[in-house]
């Protein structure tokens, strides 16, 4: 009984603090769901609430087409996943092209192309923008023959503008938030100009949003892309940023496709974005996490719902102090701790949130210093012990002592047999470890010293299912 009080309580700071709770939450959704869908997908607004439509329906389509681009489970509903992403800041172009010009190629036919910045941001200092202009410009000529000249007068090929709300193009931005900046194909006129909403804060650092990331987007519109399902991709929608601003694979070679490559000998490096159903790939680090098992590799994570296709993000989006391309990672399940390594510092976390005092070096677990990284560390919850593996030894870390166990490293043939001399990544599942090395997994029984079954590297993502 005693937890109506508290019930009450809540449900009258709820209406306290939220003067219009009467708005149906849901209706809210619904609002934005309908915004979303006429913005990026080119749903025709006649005049229909969402909510009185039915399967089959424009609203329908339009959702599944949607949740089929960013590699959600394409229900045609609204769920939360499908609301998450609809949430994230992006690009005002449409992720559709209308119908009347699906099949058109939009570049530009010369090569010297010239570019003109007409108003600057109050965001920032001019040269400062100037910089991430020209930071953004250079990415694109360093993969293409293209030459971006500037000029200070009269009309350029690109025409860069920051401007609010309305700006008279038929695309009015929407204020702070959702949309960030738009930029048209190539052409005359408004041909790849490029606008940013200048209700957003501009900067040249991690908080958002940061122009040269932007910019680096919006050029590849004004040179003739459309966008990427590569979540990876510099053209993918929605805005990421960790600090680094690179191409993936699949940038390159659209635009490639466009103009052909740069004759410069130097070719920035283009990671590949993970594909989980591709049976060669390989991890850096992996780690249960509050019941979820998570992949890491590069710049990303691979979380495994069930049910549901397995789900690529970038690690800044959960844990944005994380650098990329981690080495190890653990869970203390019973601290309800994770631990990620990288080079002789690791980070401790509650769930998203770090723990203070963090990075640390691993010197403070009791590794001598001839120990410069780790390759994979996995708790073992029957025993509160962590087994750390470095090259082809391990060590044994005592979780409630918060020591090294003494007689350790100890060969990993002779603790682990049968497994190789080295791991990339480890984690444990219902008592049971679960090793990684290049394109293998084998599953250990830790009680009987003895490998169970070898497994494929993807198995944990339904890579048989259709999504
Ligand atoms: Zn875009
Ligand atoms: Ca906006
Ligand atoms: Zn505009």
């Amino acid at each position: 009984m005693h937890h109506l009080p508290l019930l009450l309580l809540l449900w009258v700071m709820g209406s306290w603090s939220f003067p219009t709770s009467l708005t149906d939450p849901k209706e809210q959704d619904m609002k934005m769901v309908q915004t979303y869908l006429e913005s990026y997908y080119r749903l025709e607004n006649d005049g229909h609430k969402i909510a009185k439509q039915r399967d089959h329906s424009p609203v329908v389509e339009k959702l599944k087409q949607m949740q089929k681009f960013f590699g959600l489970k394409v229900t045609g509903k609204p769920d939360a996943e499908t609301l998450k992403v609809m949430r994230q800041p992006r690009c005002g172009v449409p992720d559709v092209a209308p119908l009347s010009i699906t099949s058109r190629i939009f570049r530009w036919e010369h090569t010297s192309l010239t570019y003109r910045i007409e108003t600057y941001t109050k965001d920032m200092h001019p040269a400062e923008v100037d910089r991430a202009i020209e930071k953004a410009f250079n990415l694109w000529s360093q993969v293409t023959p293209l030459t971006f000249t500037k000029v200070f007068e009269g009309q350029a090929d690109i025409m860069i503008s920051f401007v609010y709300g309305d700006h008279y193009d038929n695309s009015p931005f929407d204020g702070p938030g959702n949309t960030l900046a738009h930029a048209f194909p190539p052409g005359s006129g408004l041909g790849g100009d490029v606008h940013f909403d200048e209700d957003e804060t501009w900067t040249n650092n991690l908080k958002e949003y940061n122009l040269y990331r932007v910019a680096a987007h919006e050029l590849g519109h004004s040179l003739g892309l459309s966008h990427s399902m590569d979540i990876g991709a510099l053209m993918y929608p929605s805005y990421f940023y960790s600090g680094e601003v690179q191409f993936s694979q699949s940038d390159i070679q659209d635009i490639q496709a466009l103009y052909g490559p740069s004759k410069n000998p130097f070719q920035p490096e283009a990671p590949k974005t993970p594909e989980p159903c591709d049976s060669k790939l390989t991890f850096d680090a992996i780690t249960t996490l509050r019941g979820e098992i998570i992949f890491f590799k590069d710049r990303f994570y691979l979380r495994v719902i069930r049910n549901y296709p397995v789900e690529l993000q970038h690690i800044s989006d959960l844990w944005p102090a994380l650098p990329n391309k981690l080495q190890a990672a653990y869970e203390v399940t019973n601290k309800d701790e994770v631990r990620f390594f990288k080079g002789n510092k690791y980070w401790a976390f509650q769930g998203h949130d770090m723990l203070p005092g963090y990075p640390k070096d691993i010197y403070v677990l009791g590794f001598p210093r001839t120990v410069k990284s780790i390759d994979a560390a996995v708790y073992e919850e029957t025993t509160s012990k962590t087994y750390f593996f470095v090259d082809n030894k391990y060590w044994r870390y005592d979780e409630t002592k918060e020591s090294m166990d003494k007689g350790y490293p100890k060969l990993i043939q002779d603790g682990f047999p049968g497994i190789g001399n080295k791991v990339d990544a480890v984690f444990s599942d219902d008592n049971f470890f679960y090793f990684f090395h290049g394109t293998r997994q084998y599953e250990f029984d830790p009680k009987t010293k003895s490998i169970l079954r070898l497994r494929k590297t993807n198995s944990w993502f339904n890579c048989r299912k259709k999504y």
